[in-house]
């Protein structure tokens, strides 16, 4: 009790103001202002129908709000703060509505997370929902439990006929879905919910599955309905993982939204009977940018509009699956009787037909329509991916527009028009005759400023390394630690000439770049140089590192991450840069992660590594085999490795799901000598669970092989145009597949 300490109000005043309004209890609606938790907590146990309880401008710490009440279709009980965006919950804070026709506005959830299940729940417990309720105009930013495994959902919809609309939710960094709505209970099927004119803000890449934005039931209550209506939002940057939208239940409407810059697809996972029609997709040439997958019976997939998607396999632009025949509940049901019309996919380089055909997935797709969709593309010849029989899909009256090869021989015309962009932003084909191929012209996309709140800024792209200020940087001890904590987020450190020793772990939590006037050396007396911390990230640019001045100890590094893990996803680029003498002991690693860290992205090119006793990079901790892994994409070129004990990098993604773009791994124009001969992984490069690897180019001389272990997902490996001097062939192997490995090796040289 009493845990809220409103900082903003006088809670002697409104206490008065509150007690004498519940006291007189009047017939009519009433305001009823609460400054405290218990006098909140007094006022709803009295609300009547029409009542507006108001929560008074301020942060309230650690207020787990329960709004619980009666109201009528035309008299709501209302619950909103004394002005729009005027209250902050805080610290350990959370809502859950039960009861009817409530109505909750205004609030925003920042600076803390939820202690239980969800920020917002529409339910007490499993025994009291909320029905005809709505919340809207609510803030949920970066509302996040600090350890990223810990899943919670940011709204669970249970109960009946309610509505989620004009919200702002942003920036969920650890596991759960976003939002879900729940199907538990008999009570909370056929639902007929609306999420509508919602923004849904950035979501980084988790590095495993429970990254979803929104999910609409699960494989458990699949075949019943769900009814609920998904409209008019915008998914911004919503990349979290393979499923930006899981539908896992029937008869949901997925209608007029926007998803822009988002890795993933909308999935028909699991339920019959969904209508898919009138979204946008708009990838911007973003990496894993997806559209629709189909999945299941009875789907309508129509005028959906898809641009720019770069995705492939399970996340293209347009995929339907194969099924698992007589398939159980959490598998993959045949697709049947879809209906798939209408659509424009424009410059988007996948669409996947029978996709996932294995030996258990062989039911292809069967009483299936293609018809008057508008495909164009004018880069590449072959988006169509046939991995089956698709002779039950009828295709008739599409459009190929560009150089583009049918799938089948019938059902296409090729065009030769030119594509106009018309006034709502979209592109259509100059030939009037094609008018009634692809979307059609009323069409239009929601518009990102007029969904969530008008008074809440929208998140932008972070600040760019090196965008900020320039400090330069002395010799004189304790100089370089100094500037740390002085520069701010975007910022430059100018090395001076000379030697810089460095006596303090220096703390990266901003992104920062160090760059070096020639003959500045960095020595540092700790056991690791740089630590990352949450909101950190770090370019070198330069610079000579030495560890021959380490602690003799075991296990030292030049960059770490936080050793309890980090929410922020984080980036490090090492460029024209020398480290070098890093043996004053066993296992000094140039980057080693911990176990809950992920990077966005590692960069390597230009730079020399010599002598060093453990790894360049070390990314290898998430062992427990549950799909996450430690960075998104690795990508190394014209650098030399030399005199190397541990492999020059050591990437592990265990587990066999299937939830995840990456790891991603680039080694080229690079040489590896005498790397990983000395030591028990006997490998200079050990990629296991890599999803993308592509090693080329490379020198390798006197160093252990290459080791890849393909664990699921259909990897793509290729290693080609490299020469292996006194080094053994690439090893890869298939963990999981009984069949031949599928790494594309080619046009290596090797020699004593
Ligand atoms: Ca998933």
């Amino acid at each position: 009790m009493a845990l809220c300490r409103p900082s903003l109000t006088s809670g002697l005043v409104c206490l008065c103001l509150g007690m004498t309004l519940l006291k007189a209890v009047p017939a009519w609606a009433r305001d009823i202002i609460v400054g405290t938790e218990p006098e909140f907590n007094t006022a709803v146990t009295q609300l009547t129908p029409g009542d507006v309880l108001i929560l008074k401008n301020g942060v309230w710490n650690n207020f787990e709000i329960l709004f619980e009440g009666q109201g009528t279709a035309a008299k709501p009980i209302l619950l909103r703060p004394e002005t729009k965006g005027g209250v902050i919950l805080s610290g350990q804070s959370n809502l859950r509505l039960a009861g009817e026709y409530l109505e909750v506005s205004g609030l925003v959830f920042k600076d803390g997370f939820t202690p239980t299940e969800a920020v917002i729940s529409f339910r007490r417990d499993k025994d009291h929902l909320a029905n005809h309720s709505r919340v809207t105009e609510v803030v949920i930013d970066s509302f996040n439990n600090p350890d990223r495994f810990e899943a919670d959902y940011w709204i669970a919809i249970y109960g009946k006929h309610n509505r989620f609309d004009h919200n702002h939710i942003s920036g969920k960094k650890n596991k759960g879905v976003t939002l879900a709505v729940r199907l538990d209970g008999a009570e909370s099927r056929d639902n007929k919910h609306r999420i509508d004119h919602n923004y849904f803000g950035p979501r980084q890449p988790l590095g495993s599955n429970g990254g979803e934005t929104l999910r609409v039931g699960t494989s458990h209550h699949s075949l019943t309905n769900s009814a609920t209506t998904i409209d008019h939002n915008f998914f911004d940057r919503c990349s979290g993982e393979v499923e930006i939208v899981s539908i896992k239940s029937a008869g949901n409407v997925v209608r007029d939204n926007v998803f822009a810059d988002s890795k993933g697809t909308l999935t028909l996972r699991h339920g019959r009977g969904n209508v898919i029609e009138r979204n946008v997709f708009l990838g911007n040439g973003v990496d894993h940018t997806g559209g629709i997958r189909v999945i299941n019976q009875d789907q309508v997939i129509r005028h959906n509009y898809m641009e720019g998607l770069k995705g492939y396999r399970f996340g293209g632009a347009f995929v339907v699956m194969n099924g698992v025949p007589n398939s159980p509940i959490n598998r993959y049901h045949q697709v049947d009787n879809a209906v798939i019309e209408g659509n424009s996919i424009i410059e988007s380089d996948h669409i996947e037909l029978a996709a996932g055909s294995d030996q258990e997935r062989s039911a292809v797709p069967v009483n299936s329509y293609f018809t008057r969709n508008l495909i164009a593309h004018s880069g590449i010849d072959g988006i169509f991916g046939l991995y089956d029989d698709i002779s039950g899909i009828k295709f008739t009256d599409n459009v190929l527009i560009g150089n583009l090869k049918p799938p089948v021989d019938n059902g296409f015309t090729f065009a030769d028009s030119t594509l106009a962009r018309s006034k709502n932003g979209l592109l259509y084909p100059v030939d009037t005759t094609l008018q009634n191929r692809g979307v059609p012209k009323d069409l239009n996309p929601i518009a990102k400023s007029t969904t969530g709140v008008s008074w809440y800024e929208k998140p932008e792209k972070p600040v760019d390394f090196g965008s900020a200020e320039i400090l330069e940087v002395d010799i004189t001890a304790g100089a370089l630690f100094a500037a740390l904590s002085q520069v701010s987020d975007g910022g430059t450190l100018k090395l001076a000439p000379g030697t810089h020793r460095v006596s303090k772990i220096l703390p990266v939590n901003k992104r920062l770049l160090i760059i070096a006037d020639a003959d500045a050396v960095i020595e540092f007396e700790r056991s690791t140089l740089f630590e990352i911390q949450e909101g950190g990230g770090l370019h070198l640019r330069g610079v000579t590192i030495t560890g021959a001045y380490a602690p003799d100890y075991k296990g030292n590094s030049i960059i770490r991450t936080a050793a309890q893990g980090m929410l922020s996803n984080f980036e490090v680029s090492i460029e024209d840069t020398v480290i070098r003498d890093l043996t004053v002991n066993k296992f000094f690693n140039v980057i080693i992660v911990s176990k809950g860290t992920m990077a966005d992205r590692i960069d390597i090119s230009g730079s020399t590594f010599q002598d060093i006793s453990g790894s360049v990079l070390k990314l290898d901790q998430e062992t427990d085999d549950f799909g996450i892994y430690n960075a998104e994409y690795v990508d190394i070129s014209s650098s030399v490795f030399e005199r190397i004990n541990g492999p020059v990098v050591d990437v592990y993604r265990g587990g066999t799901d299937e939830s995840t773009f990456g790891p991603h791994f680039k080694l080229t124009n690079s040489l590896i000598s005498e790397v990983g001969a000395a030591n028990n992984s006997g490998a200079s490069v050990v990629l296991h669970g890599v999803q993308v690897a592509d090693i080329h180019n490379n020198r390798f001389v006197g160093s252990a092989s290459i080791r890849v272990n393909h664990t699921v997902a259909e990897p793509k490996t290729s290693i080609f145009n490299n020469n292996f001097k006194a080094t053994g062939a690439p090893v890869i192997v298939e963990l999981n597949s009984a069949l031949p490995q599928t790494a594309l090796v080619f046009d290596n040289t090797f020699h004593d």
